[in-house]
């Protein structure tokens, strides 16, 4: 069944089922794919109807859901595609200047490289180094900067950067903290969550009650932080590679 909304169209596959009480329903799946689920005693011309009428709800979601795979996607260090940086979606913007020296610049919501030829290796050996410049610079400024409002830390701790699969961050048993890099591209307050987090674990090197006291009282939103964060985790170690 074709659905329209303006100029688009947008096939859907129509799902029969006797369990809904007279009611059309709609489904957007991750993929883009759209589904409608009609009851057996409703004919075609009405289910039609019922899925025009939300055309706009559709087209508008199964556009998030093709924007959010893409996102996910390898990268390929070409213009147009989006690279996150603070949790923000930047347009990446390669530009080629045979007179200047290669660069990176941030400037409203664009990512700009400028280097002597177009070559993918070199835009993603050039933005890579950036992310990490920003990464030392920022993570280290944050974690100084959090040090100064907790109570049991006197001097900063010895801290390192350290790309990491599958966690944000780690505080060894002497009390070296590590920092994946890549949260550079997180929001700000999941950063801060997660330096804290690993803050908490120079008091208590476990996950107890007693951690978890010493994190909420320091950072009441931490849940919310976290989540945000493991549901952007896909997102953000998909542009990092
Ligand atoms: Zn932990």
């Amino acid at each position: 069944m074709i659905v329209q909304y303006g100029e688009q169209e947008v096939k859907c596959s129509v799902r029969r089922t006797a369990s809904v009480s007279g009611r059309v329903r709609i489904h957007v799946y991750p993929s883009g794919d759209v589904e409608i689920e009609a009851p057996e005693n409703i004919d075609v011309d009405q289910i039609k109807t019922a899925a025009q009428r939300r055309a706009r709800w559709i087209f508008k979601h199964r556009d998030a859901a093709i924007a959010t795979r893409l996102d996910a996607l390898p990268r390929e260090y070409v213009s147009g595609e989006t690279h996150f940086y603070l949790g923000r979606r930047h347009k990446l913007i390669v530009k080629i200047s045979g007179a200047q020296p290669s660069e990176v610049k941030l400037l409203r919501g664009k990512l700009e490289v400028s280097l002597p030829v177009a070559d993918r290796a070199a835009v993603r050996r050039r933005l890579n180094a950036w992310y990490n410049a920003r990464a030392t610079q920022y993570l280290g400024n944050k974690l100084a900067e959090i040090c100064n409002h907790i109570t049991w830390v006197d001097d900063l701790p010895p801290f390192k950067l350290m790309r990491m699969k599958t966690q944000w961050g780690s505080c060894s048993p002497n009390g070296t903290i590590y920092l994946n890099p890549a949260l550079i591209r997180a929001p700000r307050h999941c950063i801060e969550y997660v330096i804290l987090h690993e803050l908490c674990h120079l008091v208590e090197h476990n996950h107890s009650k007693r951690f978890f006291d010493l994190l909420t009282r320091n950072m009441p939103s931490w849940l919310a932080a976290k989540q945000e964060l493991d549901s952007l985790a896909e997102l953000i170690l998909a542009g990092d590679d």
